[in-house]
């Protein structure tokens, strides 16, 4: 069966990479732990060894049957569950009660997709405990960049909202088979959301972070103008917050972006 390009089916095929995903877990002994797109299984030995139980999210019908047949000891034994879905639609929720404890999550993701599961973990974040995922080289750089570089904007500070991101290692297309068209880089997420400490509501800073990095190039007062606040509010929340009012998104730390929306708010609620 020829892997399907249009799943993202690129296999991991380095030995020391699999053992290193698994690793990165950390102690999930007594766990249930969540493989996402589990593939031909290169990851889901690994992490069933490690884990008092692993249920995978596969698409793909025939690779479903396959890891079915092929896990199918331990899938007698309580072990392991394949659940054929499309992650997206996964309940992790249902997942973590039944299991009866935030659950680590790991995975090759398909690339098509990265941003969507990235979403979906993130609003699950209260069934989750920690992902180690494996996405392109570039999406990690966002995913983990710190204010002031260049990756830095909206999926940096999306992603960081709900916990610390950090870069593992990144393997190059050869790794895989097929081998796909880009480098390929493991990043470790702990859940632990900054809404409340940070005093915002998720839904609409997240909306105000959208906003503030819509144009790369413009000043974020600039941004903020064209997302409906008025100047003299902007002016106002800028200067209250110690923020220059010619700065871009782009330089902001997580805690002064919420700052400036904290002042906002209190100049023009909306
Ligand atoms: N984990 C395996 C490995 O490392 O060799 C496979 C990784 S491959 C990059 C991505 C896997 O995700 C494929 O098996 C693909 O069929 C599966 N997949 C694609 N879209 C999916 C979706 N929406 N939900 C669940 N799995 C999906």
């Amino acid at each position: 069966m020829p892997p399907k390009s249009k799943l993202g089916q690129n296999f991991l095929r380095d030995q020391a990479a699999i053992a290193r995903i698994a690793a990165s877990l950390g102690d999930v002994s007594g766990q249930t732990v969540v493989e996402i797109g589990p593939g031909e299984g290169a990851i889901t030995q690994a992490l069933m060894t490690r884990a008092a139980h692993l249920t995978a999210i596969e698409l793909d019908h025939e690779l479903a049957l396959r890891l079915q047949v092929r896990f199918s000891a331990e899938a007698l034994a309580g072990k392991f569950a394949v659940v054929e879905q499309d992650v997206l639609a996964f309940d992790f929720a249902a997942a973590a009660a039944e299991a009866g404890h935030k659950m680590p999550v790991a995975g090759n993701l398909p690339y098509y997709i990265t941003s969507p599961i990235l979403l979906k973990l993130a609003e699950n974040h209260a069934s989750l405990d920690r992902a180690v995922l494996m996405v392109q080289r570039e999406v990690a750089d966002r995913v983990t960049a710190e204010p002031g570089s260049r990756d830095y904007g909206v999926l940096s500070v999306t992603v960081q909202m709900y916990g610390p991101a950090q870069k593992l290692f990144t393997l190059p297309p050869e790794a895989f088979s097929p081998p796909p068209e880009v480098h390929s880089t493991v990043f470790r997420w702990r859940f632990a959301p900054r809404f409340a400490e940070l005093g915002v509501d998720e839904k609409t800073f997240l909306h105000f972070a959208r906003m503030a990095f819509a144009q790369k190039r413009k000043t974020l007062a600039n941004n903020l103008r064209a997302g409906g606040f008025g100047p003299e509010a902007i002016q106002a929340a800028l200067a209250a917050a110690g923020i220059a009012p010619a700065a871009r998104a782009e330089a902001l730390a997580i805690e002064e972006l919420a700052a400036v929306f904290t002042r906002l708010e209190a100049e023009e609620p909306a």
